[in-house]
């Protein structure tokens, strides 16, 4: 029974210079046209020009070579000039004696489709990916942004701290500044051969401009304030790089001096006499004086209290202006009485 004509895919049979010989039902009708005499043409009447050439250039070479090709994707071309994709299989045999050449064609019309959605999924796939990272990149220049803002945030801060510690007429710290200080301070390592170990050594001053009252009364309130920035000056100038001057309120100053024994605050304590008094109010031959009460104190730095070394120091402060002013006296331990230096 000769089944070719009734095999249910387009099957041809061809000579080895690929004239058309025999062809199934199939082929006819999908490729060749039951109205066309086709036995004897060449087969590329219904191949595209691209497919001629790759069938002259890759698949009869393979053909002669090997004897077959297999899963060869080519296009073709139906009567009506519609090009169709299609795989080919073909093999070189004995055909009733004579070498020839069947051609299995696949078609697969739907493949076009097929090959054009995955196009367009992978454009889809790619402009996808395209917004992904453009997406990423405003991302990270918001977070950049952010992260600026939040420095810029965290300087404004530090700067309106800042001002908040700081006293408009003198540039000085003011009292939120001594607490702000007070509390980061920790005391040097304990000095072992004085026992304090464990223990830290700490000194504080409280200097009042003496008779302030008098100088703004007779030279005016501007003067007061030039004198007053004045004895900040010569203030900051007495003292170590390691204290702290800070404007207490009015014409009182405090003096941290940390780490500071009874001695160093005493010499702090007599820099400051001697710069005072380069400080002319007014038109006055007189300089100005202050007095001052000074505190040292060998103590556990947790149980030491700011507001009781302030405390013991205006005590001594009160105690110099007692005594005359212009002086210095050192407060003593809290069950004794204050005594001049
Ligand atoms: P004492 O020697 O007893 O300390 O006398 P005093 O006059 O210095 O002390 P008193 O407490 O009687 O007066 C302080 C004066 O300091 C009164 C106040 O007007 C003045 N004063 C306080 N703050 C300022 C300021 O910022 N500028 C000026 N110009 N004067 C100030
Ligand atoms: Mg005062
Ligand atoms: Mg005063």
């Amino acid at each position: 029974m000769d089944i070719l004509p009734i095999l249910p895919c387009a099957v041809l049979v061809t000579d080895l210079q690929g004239h058309m010989e025999d062809a199934s039902l199939e082929m006819v009708t999908t490729l060749l046209g039951a109205e066309t005499h086709w036995q004897g043409q060449p087969m590329e009447c219904f191949l595209p020009p691209a497919s001629r050439v790759f069938l002259q250039t890759h698949v009869w070479p393979t053909l002669f070579q090997t004897g077959a090709v297999r899963e060869i994707h080519i296009k073709l071309r139906d009567p009506q000039g519609q090009t169709l994709p299609a795989m080919v299989n073909a093999r070189v045999t004995a055909c009733e004696g004579q070498s020839c050449c069947i051609w299995v064609f696949f078609i697969a019309p739907g493949r076009s489709q097929f090959e054009a959605e995955l196009i367009g999924a992978r454009a889809a796939a790619q402009a996808l990916a395209l917004n992904l990272s453009q997406a990423n990149r405003e991302l990270l220049d918001a977070q950049a942004q952010l992260r600026a803002q939040a420095q810029a945030v965290e300087a404004s801060n530090r700067a309106l701290n800042l001002l908040s510690q700081t006293d408009p007429l003198t540039g000085l710290g003011n009292r939120r500044m001594l607490e702000h200080q007070f509390a980061r301070w920790s005391p040097a390592p304990p000095d072992r051969a004085a026992g304090h170990q464990g223990s830290a050594t700490v000194s504080l001053l409280l200097v009042d401009a003496d008779h302030f009252k008098l100088i703004n009364d007779q030279w005016g309130h501007d003067e007061g304030d030039r004198v007053l920035v004045q004895l900040a000056h010569a203030l900051q100038d007495s003292v170590r790089r390691s204290d702290l001057v800070i404007r207490h309120g009015g014409e009182e100053f405090v003096i941290f001096l940390p780490d500071a024994d009874a001695v160093v605050a005493a010499r702090v304590a007599d820099n400051i006499h001697a710069a005072v008094a380069r400080i002319f109010p007014g038109q006055r031959p007189q300089p100005l004086t202050v007095s001052i009460g000074a505190v040292t104190v060998v103590h556990e730095r947790d149980t030491l209290a700011l507001d009781s070394l302030v405390h013991m120091a205006d005590t001594a402060t009160y105690q110099a202006k007692a005594r005359g002013r212009n002086r210095t006296v050192a407060a003593l331990p809290p069950t004794q009485d204050p005594s001049p230096t």
